[in-house]
């Protein structure tokens, strides 16, 4: 194994996250039935513990991740990736009340697209300390770039379309956090290191939808 492909790994927390917030779904019977397909029945009932010691592979991240898209087609996945993403985000920050709050009082000073380039770099900062994954922050004229240079969800994966959507799901419930939970805003992946890019890019549009 040459350095480039050590183990990454996830606090336990997030798999934690997902997996609970996906039971709330399909119950507990369909979270086991979702382990065993991903060939991670050790996981059942005995969901990874409430910590962010990173002992969560990204190589599990992605079994799991390919196996929401095996048992509820692109579209589920997409759903249940967001909704998680989301949850991992407004959860488990709760966990983090010195790293919240010095995010939030950043955020609140000047205009709003100030705010959420200061609080993108913030994140990225915060996911690069806290796991593995590995992302950095570019924008331009109309959008931000959330750039995922090391990605769990994509870890053993290939596929035609980006898989990453869960990543979707985290950015916007930073951006419902932190910016004005009254504007949406357009978050779409756009590449994906699952499709042969290089690394994984999210758009995010400056101009709210709503
Ligand atoms: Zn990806």
């Amino acid at each position: 194994m040459s350095s480039d492909e050590k183990e990454r790994f996830y606090p336990n927390r997030w798999p934690r996250i997902i997996l609970m917030s996906t039971e709330e779904i399909v119950g507990e019977k369909g979270v086991a039935a979702l382990l065993n397909l991903a060939g991670l029945p050790q996981y059942i009932g005995n969901y990874p513990d409430d910590n962010m010691r990173k002992e969560f592979s990204f190589e599990h991240v992605g079994k799991l991740q390919q196996a929401f898209w095996d048992m509820y087609g692109p579209r589920g996945a997409r759903v249940f990736a967001t909704r998680a993403g989301r949850k991992t985000f407004n959860d488990g920050l709760e966990s983090f009340g010195k790293v919240a709050m010095a995010a939030r009082a950043a955020m609140k000073i000047g205009a709003l697209e100030k705010r959420i380039s200061v609080g993108l770099a913030f994140f990225a900062k915060f996911f690069n300390t806290v796991s593995d994954q590995k992302v950095n922050v570019d924008e331009n004229e109309n959008e931000w770039l959330w750039n995922i240079v090391e990605c769990p969800m994509c870890t053993g994966r290939t596929s035609d379309t980006p898989v990453c959507h869960l990543a979707v799901g985290v950015l916007k419930g930073a951006l419902e956090n932190f910016a004005d939970r009254d504007k949406h805003f357009r978050i779409t992946p756009l590449r994906c290191i699952a499709m042969g890019h290089e690394q994984g890019v999210i758009s995010i549009e400056k101009q709210p939808i709503s």
